[in-house]
């Protein structure tokens, strides 16, 4: 059902049948000793390390799975933005229709855009139409420009991206981003979507291309200034974005948890018959989707253990100090972003309470 398709420069060594036991395995960078691609992005515990250099070539196409018969997907490494993975820390993909391409999100660099749109076209020569920009986050959307400029991509994003774009948080992302990839940030501009997805939560807006069905839906602010779903009607191959994470723990330090769960829950029920969920970061996974109750239970139980301490008066370092959950300790970028999540929740609950 499932295949590996590898295009272009990116050596694997090996049969690439085994990760190598490497220490980095529990933290939350890219191991620069050596290139491993799991043999399948869907129901994997296998974490890809994807060294990416300076001097890549743009042209040169990045690894690609198929998924699904028209469905591509790029499985990004499972890391903090660092040297080596050059901002290729999260997911993309495509579908491929008889009229063109449709792409789900753009990567987190100018660079990887480019490399990106090299990929699609050693898949097909078909016109790219769309690109779907699922929220405003960097390792999401900072490759946005490269299909900009490629002219004649309709791009869909949710309506607060127009305020993540005027907010001056990117511009301290994009300095943060160039500080230690220059080479890749190169040409970067914020791009302002030609279509804004708003109204009420849940809603969706609906197109067709090639006789391929999409809808995407306004899931609210749970993770970001506005994040979306992409659901293909035709395969069955839900996109969900940061809504939950696969190999790795969550991020909270934009949206709101309370939101989050509520979107979860929606996520679960609307999708049930869904074949595949592709998320924002870590494998894509089969019914019934254990990924998305995992990441719910990590957040109820955040939320639990700092409404507690609210309730007993316990101030917010010692709270985020309090927030040790033992058995996440394993989980790719619980040690980089427990502390700041506890935190994020513990001021939450606060204005909660008001
Ligand atoms: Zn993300």
């Amino acid at each position: 059902m499932t295949w590996l398709l590898l295009l272009g420069l990116v050596a694997i060594p090996g049969a690439a049948a085994e990760a190598p036991a490497a220490p980095e395995d529990h933290g939350f960078g890219t191991d620069p000793s050596f290139t491993f691609l799991p043999p399948t992005a869907v129901d994997t515990n296998a974490i890809p390390n994807m060294v990416l250099r300076a001097g890549d070539p743009v042209d040169a196409p990045l690894p690609v799975f198929r998924i699904a018969p028209d469905t591509w997907m790029f499985f990004g490494n499972i890391a903090e933005i660092d040297q080596y993975n050059r901002g290729w820390n999260g997911n993309a993909g495509f579908v491929v229709t008889p009229d063109g391409v449709v792409v789900i999100d753009a990567l987190g660099t100018p660079k990887l855009g480019q490399r990106m749109i090299a990929t699609i076209r050693s898949v097909t020569d078909k016109p790219i139409r769309y690109l779907i920009i699922t929220h405003n986050h960097p390792d999401h959307s900072y490759g946005a420009i490269a299909f900009r400029r490629l002219g004649g991509v309709r791009i869909i994003a949710h309506a607060g991206t127009l305020d993540y774009l005027r907010s001056d948080k990117i511009e301290t992302s994009v300095a943060y981003r160039r500080s230690f990839i220059p080479e890749d940030m190169v040409g970067f501009e914020g791009v302002e979507p030609d279509v804004l997805v708003a109204g009420e939560r849940f809603s969706v807006y609906r197109f067709s291309l090639g006789g391929r069905k999409f809808e995407v839906y306004n899931v609210g602010k749970h993770h970001s200034f506005g994040d979306l779903v992409v659901y293909q009607v035709d395969q069955g191959v839900v996109w969900i974005s940061d809504l939950a994470f696969n190999q790795r723990t969550t991020f909270m330090g934009d949206g709101n948890s309370r939101q989050a769960i509520e979107a979860q829950d929606w996520l679960l029920n609307k999708f049930s018959n869904a074949r595949l969920m592709v998320p924002g970061h870590g494998s894509a996974q089969t019914p019934p989707f254990p990924m998305v109750t995992r990441t719910q239970s990590y957040i109820k139980r955040l939320r639990e253990v700092m409404r507690r301490a609210i309730a007993e008066d316990v101030d917010l370092m010692s709270a985020v100090e309090q927030a040790d959950f033992p058995d996440w300790r394993d989980t790719r970028l619980y040690e980089l972003n427990q502390r700041a999540n506890a935190s994020f929740v513990y001021r939450e609950l606060e204005l909660e309470e008001f």
